[in-house]
């Protein structure tokens, strides 16, 4: 079968042949039908050999933790109601199963996954970026029904992630509050929609440039802004001087993270999303008070049903630029130059 692997650290992602993978037992062998980019592979890709190997990462490692795929095999002993056939997201935070975490379908959470070894798909394990995939236990598999899987893989990762980061705040984001949302790719852009669809607040989205703005404003965003060095005053502007209730830097590089912080209103949520290499330092007086500042990562197993329920209902549209596996470098080429529209996602 056909593959996209990181082969080589610091060189792109190559396209190779590789045997179609044997399900062993628990385990359940996908046909993949869908597989979604995310910048968090290219941090992943541009860690230099020394981090990406004090990180734990294989090589070669098949890409994508965004996956979607149809039932082909059953390993012995598997255990579901699902059957060969079914169409199925992968729930990627993989876990143990048995924490007090995981109990709870809190996976990405588990208090055992380090030590046990155990990785995403695609983030240390083989990906979704290949015709066929393992899945290690059919607990990750969530059913699509008739929700399409080109449509919404990336609702694993780029729709949980925001979902979880932005269910935390909800309290915070009743009718008249506002909430900030900075950097409107992949994450972002699904972040919007699920602001609006779950709560009151108005949406001041940032990005760096106009196409990325426009995106933002196609799917929800009330106000649009360029993030540069005077966003913050206009933001300060538009909220009355009080500052949002909740912000969410799906960048979290270095302008971003200080400027999330700068427009948080009292007793408001900072939530950093992105690995964009920044961070802050703030004490008393330099930061409204009460501010609550959390760095999330992915999400629930409960919280992936939620967002392909809202899916479902139509409240999330995710833009999406189609390649195939042959063309998954040239997807990754278009995400470090910055010109994608929502998400590539490829489909073998
Ligand atoms: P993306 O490349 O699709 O989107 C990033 C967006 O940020 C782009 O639109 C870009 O123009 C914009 N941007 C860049 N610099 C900016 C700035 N200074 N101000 C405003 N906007 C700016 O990336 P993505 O796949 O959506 O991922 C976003 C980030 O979230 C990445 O850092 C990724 O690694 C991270 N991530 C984190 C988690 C987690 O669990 N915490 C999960 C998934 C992704
Ligand atoms: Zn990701
Ligand atoms: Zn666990």
């Amino acid at each position: 079968m056909k593959a996209l692997r990181y082969v080589e650290v610091g060189k792109p992602p190559v396209v190779v042949d590789i045997p179609v993978p044997k399900p062993g037992p628990g385990q359940v062998l996908l046909k993949v039908t869908a597989g979604g980019v995310c910048h968090s592979d290219d941090y992943v890709m541009g860690l230099s050999e020394e981090e990406y190997t004090a990180a734990g990462y294989p090589l070669p490692m098949t890409l994508g933790h965004e996956g979607a795929g149809v039932i082909h095999e059953l390993g012995e002993g598997v255990k579901t109601t699902l059957k060969v056939g079914d169409a199925v997201a992968v729930y990627g935070p993989w876990g143990c199963g048995y924490c007090h975490n995981c109990s709870q379908g809190r996976e990405n959470y588990c208090t055992n996954a380090a030590a046990l070894g155990i990785t995403p798909p695609g983030l240390g394990t083989d990906g979704s970026m290949a015709e066929y995939m393992i899945v290690d236990d059919p607990r990750h598999l969530v059913p699509l029904g008739d929700l399409d899987p080109v449509k919404n893989v990336s609702l694993t990762d780029a729709g949980l992630t925001p979902y979880h980061a932005i269910k935390r705040s909800l309290p915070k984001l009743g009718a008249g509050t506002y909430a900030v949302v900075i950097g409107t790719g992949g994450l972002g852009h699904v972040g919007i929609q699920i602001l609006k669809a779950l709560s009151g607040a108005t949406v001041i989205a940032l990005d760096v440039n106009d196409e990325k703005l426009a995106l933002a404003q196609h799917v929800g965003a009330d106000i649009t802004l360029l993030s540069d060095s005077s966003a913050s005053e206009k933001i300060l502007e538009i909220t009355g001087g009080l500052g949002a209730n909740a912000v969410f830097d799906f960048v979290g590089a270095k302008p971003t993270i200080p400027l999330a912080v700068s427009v948080a209103g009292i007793e408001a949520d900072v939530t950093i999303v992105g690995i964009g290499g920044g961070d802050v330092n703030f004490g008393f007086g330099s930061i409204n008070y009460d501010v609550a500042v959390r760095v999330p990562y992915w999400g629930y197993r409960s919280e992936l049903i939620e967002v392909l329920d809202l899916a479902r209902a139509g409240k999330i549209d995710v833009e999406i630029q189609q390649y195939s596996l042959d063309d998954g470098p040239a997807a990754y080429e278009a995400l470090g130059a910055n010109a994608l529209r929502g998400r590539a996602v490829i489909v073998p």
